[in-house]
C-alpha cells in the first residue's frame, strides 16, 4: 500500500497529488523528474518490481537495442553523461537496465515510486477535474494530472493456439522471460516469430540448444548491426561532441544523428546506388536506413525496390542452401514498411547449421500444439520448450487494458474502437488532464525512443507550468483537432510505404483488432515543430478553462 494519504470520497475540491504517472521505464522516470522540478507532488505506479519498463521485462536471450547506445539515453542532464560509459556499440539490455537503475538513484526517484503495483482504472471526475486512479489491491489515488508512461510495446501478443494447456513442456513469450538463465542444453527448442525479437533470439540460441526449430510466417529484412566494443577514443570523442549529435538526433526524422550520402538517388547511375548501399550495408544498423533520407527511402518504391533487392542478395549469398534462402528472402513487404531489424550473431548464416530448421508456416499453418509439439498443416515437430516470440498488442493494447473512463461516461475502449484518436498523440478529446507519452499517433516507435520521449515529457511539463500560471486547471483537446489531426496522420501513411505492409504498426498482426496506421510518419522534426507551435499559440487545438470546485493539493 501507499504511504500517502488516499481518500474515497469520489474527489471534490482537493487531490491527493498533482500528478499520478504509470509506468517507471525511460518516459516515467523522466516524467517524474521533470514534474518534481516543477515543485508538483507526483506518484508513480510500477507493475514490474523494479524500474526499466521495457528493458525490465524483456530480458530473453539476446535482448539488445537496436538504437546506438550513445543515443540510446536520456540527454536531458549532462552529470548523467559524464557518469555513466556504454561498453559497446549497441547496448544489451542488462546495460540498459542498469542504466536506468543508475538514472532512479542518481536522480532519487525510487521514493515516488511504487512497484508491484498495477493500474486497474482511472476514472475522471467532471466537477473538481481531478481522475481517480485506482489499483489491483484497492488503492485509490486522486490526481490533478493521469499521465501514461505505459510504453507503446509493452502488452504482450501470443496467439490463441489450441492445445497449449496440454503441451507437456516448457512455454515462455519473449516479453515475460524469467529472470534466471535457462540451459536449453539437451532441448529441443521450437520459436514461433521471426520479428526483431525472434531474430535476436534466434541468432543467440541457434548451437545452444540440441535443435532449433524456426517457425517463420513472413520473413524480415535483417540488416547487419555490426556491433562492437566501444573503444576509449571513441568514447572520448563522443563525449566531446554530445551538444552536437543532440542537436542533430533531435533535429532529425528518426531522433538519430545520422548523415545521408545522398538526399534522394535520382542523379545517380545503378553502379553509383550499389556503391552507397554497400558503404552503408558495412556501417550497419540504422545508418543503412540513412543510405538516402529515411522519408525518401519509405515513400519512394522504385528506390525501395532496389534496396530491398539489394538486401534479398545479401541473404542469398549468406544462406547455403538455396531453397532455405528463398524462404527467408522477404518479398510480400517493402523494407523499412515493417519495422526493420538487426541481425547482430549471423543470424542467416544460423540457418546453414544442421541443428537449426526453418519451417515454412505460412505455407502450412500451425494448426495446434499437442503434447510434444507442434503440429502444422503438413508435418509434426517434437519438442521440449516452446518460445512465443510474437510480439505485441503493440500502441493501444496497453493504454486499453486500463479501465479509463473520461467525460460523461465514456470509455476509452469505446471511443477507440475504431482505432485510436488522439491529438497530437498526446491528447484525447473528452478525456481532460489525461497526457499520453508517446501515445498512438506520435512518431514514438518510429524513432529513437528516448528522443521522442524527451519531447512529450517535456512538452507536457511545459503544458503543466503554463497551466499553474495562467490558473488555469483543465485542458482538453477538441474535437476538431482532434479529427484533423488523425486525418494528417492517416493522409502521410497512405503516402508512404507503410500501407504495404501487415504490421504491428497497423494492428494487423493481432486478429480481431481494427487496422489503422498508429504512429505518426511525418518525422519527430516535423512532429516537434508543431507541437512548439500549438505551445506557442497558447496551446491551439486544445481547450484550457478554470474550474469552480477545482482541486488543492494536501502538503504541497
Ligand atoms: P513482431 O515484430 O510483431 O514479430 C512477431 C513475429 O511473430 C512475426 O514474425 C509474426 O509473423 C509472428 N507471428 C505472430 N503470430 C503468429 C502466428 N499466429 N503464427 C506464426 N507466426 C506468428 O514482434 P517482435 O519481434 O517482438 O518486435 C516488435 C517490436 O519490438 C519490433 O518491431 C521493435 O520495434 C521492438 N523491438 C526492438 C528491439 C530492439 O531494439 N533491439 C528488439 C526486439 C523488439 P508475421 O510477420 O507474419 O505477422
Amino acid at each position: 500500500m501507499s504511504d500517502i494519504d488516499t481518500h474515497t470520497e469520489g474527489g471534490t475540491g482537493s487531490a491527493d497529488v498533482d500528478a499520478v504517472v504509470i509506468g517507471a521505464g525511460f518516459s516515467g522516470l523522466y516524467m517524474l523528474h521533470r514534474l518534481r522540478e516543477l515543485g508538483l507532488s507526483v506518484r508513480v505506479f510500477e507493475k514490474g518490481d523494479g524500474v526499466g519498463g521495457t528493458w525490465y521485462w524483456n530480458r530473453y536471450p539476446g535482448a539488445r537495442c537496436d538504437s546506438e547506445s550513445h543515443i540510446y539515453c536520456y540527454s536531458f542532464a549532462e552529470e548523467l553523461h559524464e557518469d555513466w560509459e556504454w561498453s559497446e556499440r549497441y547496448p544489451e539490455q542488462p546495460e540498459i537496465l542498469a542504466y536506468l537503475q543508475f538514472v532512479a538513484d542518481r536522480l532519487d526517484l525510487r521514493r515516488d515510486i511504487e512497484f508491484e503495483t498495477e493500474v486497474t482504472s482511472a476514472t475522471y471526475d467532471e466537477s473538481s477535474s481531478t481522475w481517480t486512479v485506482e489499483t489491483a489491491d484497492g488503492e485509490r489515488v486522486s490526481t490533478r494530472f493521469f499521465i501514461t508512461a505505459v510504453g507503446c510495446l509493452s502488452k504482450p501478443f501470443r496467439p490463441d493456439f489450441d492445445g497449449l494447456d496440454d503441451f507437456e513442456g516448457e512455454w515462455y513469450h519473449t516479453a515475460r522471460w524469467p529472470d534466471e538463465e535457462i540451459d536449453f542444453g539437451d532441448d529441443h527448442v521450437g520459436v514461433i516469430g521471426t520479428g526483431s525479437t525472434g531474430i535476436q533470439f534466434i541468432s543467440e540460441v541457434g548451437g545452444r540448444a540440441d535443435h532449433l526449430t524456426v517457425f517463420q510466417r513472413t520473413p524480415n529484412y535483417a540488416v547487419p548491426a555490426r556491433n562492437r566494443p566501444l573503444g576509449d577514443e571513441e568514447y572520448a570523442d563522443i563525449r566531446a561532441n554530445y551538444d552536437d549529435i543532440w542537436e542533430r538526433a533531435r533535429d532529425s526524422r528518426l531522433g538519430m544523428p545520422f548523415d545521408w550520402e545522398q538526399h534522394t538517388a535520382f542523379n545517380l547511375s545503378d553502379e553509383e546506388i550499389e556503391e552507397v548501399l554497400e558503404e552503408r550495408w558495412q556501417q550497419g544498423g540504422f545508418r543503412f536506413l540513412h543510405a538516402f533520407e529515411p522519408g525518401y527511402i519509405l515513400s519512394n518504391a522504385e528506390i525501395n525496390e532496389t534496396i530491398s533487392e539489394f538486401i534479398r542478395e545479401k541473404i542469398r549469398e549468406k544462406v547455403d542452401d538455396p531453397e532455405t534462402a528463398e524462404k527467408l528472402v522477404p518479398t510480400d513487404h517493402p523494407y523499412g514498411s515493417k519495422r526493420p531489424p538487426m541481425d547482430y550473431n549471423d543470424y542467416y548464416g544460423t540457418y546453414n547449421r544442421d541443428d537449426v530448421t526453418l519451417v515454412d508456416v505460412d505455407e502450412a499453418p500451425i494448426e495446434a500444439f499437442t503434447p510434444d509439439g507442434i503440429r502444422t498443416a503438413d508435418d509434426h515437430y517434437d519438442l521440449d520448450t516452446v518460445v512465443f516470440a510474437t510480439g505485441f498488442d503493440a500502441m493501444t493494447g496497453a493504454l486499453l487494458a486500463i479501465d479509463i473512463e473520461g467525460r460523461d461516461g465514456q470509455t476509452l475502449e469505446a471511443k477507440w474502437e475504431a482505432g485510436p484518436r488522439t491529438y497530437l498523440g498526446l491528447g484525447i478529446h473528452g478525456f481532460p488532464n489525461l497526457f499520453t507519452i508517446t501515445g498512438p499517433q506520435s512518431p514514438s516507435v518510429l524513432t529513437n525512443m528516448p528522443m521522442a520521449i524527451e519531447q512529450h515529457v517535456e512538452w507536457i511539463a511545459d503544458c503543466i507550468a503554463y497551466m499553474d500560471e495562467q490558473g488555469y486547471d483543465r485542458i482538453e483537446a477538441t474535437e476538431d483537432a482532434e479529427t484533423q489531426w488523425v486525418q494528417n496522420t492517416n493522409m502521410l501513411a497512405e503516402n508512404m510505404l507503410f500501407s504495404e505492409a501487415k504490421s504491428w504498426y497497423r494492428g494487423a498482426n493481432v486478429p480481431g483488432k481494427t487496422q489503422v496506421f498508429t504512429p505518426f510518419p511525418g518525422g519527430l522534426d516535423n512532429y516537434r515543430e508543431i507541437c512548439d507551435r500549438v505551445a506557442g499559440d497558447d496551446y491551439d487545438g486544445f481547450e484550457l478553462d478554470r474550474v469552480d470546485d477545482a482541486p488543492t493539493v494536501e502538503g504541497r
